[in-house]
């Protein structure tokens, strides 16, 4: 009679929620010999936020912290590629950022020293050779366009399960349909996790559970500075005007970006005032996720559709094809949610994506296992600290408006 293996009921260091995040800290914690890693999922690997992102992989980001976790996602993709064999199809088309204002004008100046001090590179481009790059876009406007060549966009449910294969293949076992309940801990230690399939004993739990990790912490008696935000994108039907190969285009005088994706625009709006969610109303699965102010995002395209047509009359007579949206996680100043949580040993959260998850995960999953294992790293982790806020209440509404002006206020890819 064949009889199943029981499961373990220990771990090193337990990993929560299988998106971008959990499962490229799984590999690192793996990559830096963590010993007995486990990743609990409580649904399917990368099926949740992660499946939804644009996945812009912006490597020169408003801060060096940022930036350096985003240049450190290029390598853990060649790495990927070369530990599994496989292409993971990156589309390094470069990034073209168009400034029509002398607001975005200086902003973009301000990009190319930030691109110089890291070693970057950042090419200068005349109206006429960034309509020549990308033949959808209307130039007449520009003060100055500047472009990464680097810089690009990958299919973000492949990065993801690349992620997680190579910690399989790293011995990381991922428990899919476990959900962890809550973090038990015994003077002010994580002890282990009460998950749907019993307790599993472990001093580290990395909370990576997304615009779900507020709660996780909350259960543990700590509010993270974060709001699940919407964020939102639409893709226009199929047209020639569109080429496959041409770059992401970021406008920042029409609050957008966009790219081309299956024959047709990306293009991703930030409307004035974006919707937050109190994260106790998100559902476990984000097919069911409505935002009732606006369900299908037409309040938004009313509202910043006639600015993007500007760079883009085509759109005026295209049919749009699809709409895709999702709760990304924000914070009030746009750093994301990365270390240990002073008041518990062993617990440590990589949330507060602010809509860059996919562009950092490389970084995130490096600096968080270093940092989890007490090793030396190169990251500069202090800007992301949970408790930089003090204490925070995660769920007043004056606490999510101010988490949804940071997807507002932003204006890079
Ligand atoms: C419309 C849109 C566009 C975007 N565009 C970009 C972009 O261009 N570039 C970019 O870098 N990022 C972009 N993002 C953001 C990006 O998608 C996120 O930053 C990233 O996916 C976050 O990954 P994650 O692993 O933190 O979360 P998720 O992918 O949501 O994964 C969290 C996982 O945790 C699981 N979970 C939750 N609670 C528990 C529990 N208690 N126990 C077990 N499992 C649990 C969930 O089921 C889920 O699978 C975009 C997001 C959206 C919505």
């Amino acid at each position: 009679m064949a009889t199943a293996r029981p499961r373990e009921r220990t771990a090193d260091a337990l990993v929560v929620g299988g998106g971008v995040l959990g499962c490229a800290i799984a590999w690192n914690l793996a990559r830096l010999g963590a010993g007995r890693v486990v990743l609990c999922e409580r649904r399917e690997l990368g099926a949740a936020t992660t499946s939804r992102a644009a996945a812009l992989l912006s490597g020169v980001r408003s801060e060096p912290a940022q930036t350096a976790l985003a240049l450190e996602t290029r390598r853990a993709i060649l790495e990927l590629e070369e530990e599994l064999g496989d292409d993971l199809a990156l589309h390094a088309v470069g990034s073209l950022h168009l400034a029509a204002s002398e607001e975005s004008e200086r902003n973009l100046l301000e990009l190319s020293r930030r691109a110089e001090a890291c070693g970057e590179p950042l090419e200068w481009l005349t109206a006429a050779e960034a309509a020549d790059r990308v033949p959808w876009l209307r130039t007449e406007e520009t003060l100055r366009a500047g472009f990464l060549p680097r810089d690009g966009y990958i299919d973000p449910y492949l990065l993801a399960a690349a992620y997680a294969r190579a910690a399989r293949a790293r011995g990381v076992e991922l428990r899919t349909g476990v959900e962890v309940l809550e973090v038990v801990a015994e003077g002010g230690r994580v002890r282990g996790a009460a998950t749907s399939d019993g307790f599993l004993a472990t001093p580290m739990v990395i909370d990576a559970a997304g615009p779900w990790a507020g709660l996780l912490a909350a259960r543990a008696g700590v509010h993270l500075p974060m709001a699940p935000v919407r964020s939102h994108y639409w893709i226009t039907a199929v047209h020639p005007g569109f080429p496959a190969d041409s770059p992401v285009v970021v406008l920042p005088d029409a609050a957008a970006y966009a790219r081309p994706e299956v024959g047709g625009l990306l293009f991703g709006l930030r409307e004035a005032d974006s919707l937050a969610r109190d994260p106790r109303r998100l559902p476990e699965d984000l097919a069911a996720l409505r935002f009732d102010e606006d369900p299908q995002g037409w309040d938004t395209l009313a509202e910043c559709a006639p600015a993007l047509v500007r760079f883009c009359p085509t759109l005026d007579d295209l049919a749009l094809a699809h709409y895709v949206s999702g709760p990304s996680t924000y914070t009030p100043d746009s750093r994301h949610v990365l270390g240990r949580l002073p008041s518990l040993d062993g617990f440590w959260a990589a949330a507060g994506c602010c809509g860059a998850g996919i562009a950092v995960s490389g970084g995130v999953g490096r600096a968080l296992a270093l940092a989890a294992l007490g090793l030396e790293t190169p990251f500069d982790l202090e800007p992301f600290r949970p408790d930089r806020f003090g204490s925070v209440d995660a769920f007043d509404p004056d606490f999510l408006v101010r988490c949804a002006a940071g997807r507002s206020r932003k204006r890079s890819g």
